[in-house]
């Protein structure tokens, strides 16, 4: 029985450190992508962060920025 007991908090630490990494890697991945906008602090709308992982302004701060220094 104690055994059991071991082996599941074994199971359950390797659990938590695994969706811990898999967070972790999901935000390395997107660039880290934020909630709110750099420029404006608006939140970003989620379905701009879903088609642009890794954006980090707004659509407006995006279309100045891109109008004024031609980067995306
Ligand atoms: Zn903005």
């Amino acid at each position: 029985m104690a055994d059991q007991f071991d082996l599941a908090q074994d199971l359950d630490a390797i659990f938590r450190q695994q969706a811990l990494a898999a967070h972790a890697r999901r935000w390395a991945i997107s660039g880290a992508s934020r909630r709110t906008c750099i420029d404006c602090d608006e939140q970003i709308p989620e379905a701009r962060r879903k088609i642009l992982p890794g954006c980090t302004r707004c659509i407006d701060c995006a279309t100045f920025y891109e109008t004024n220094t031609g980067e995306k």
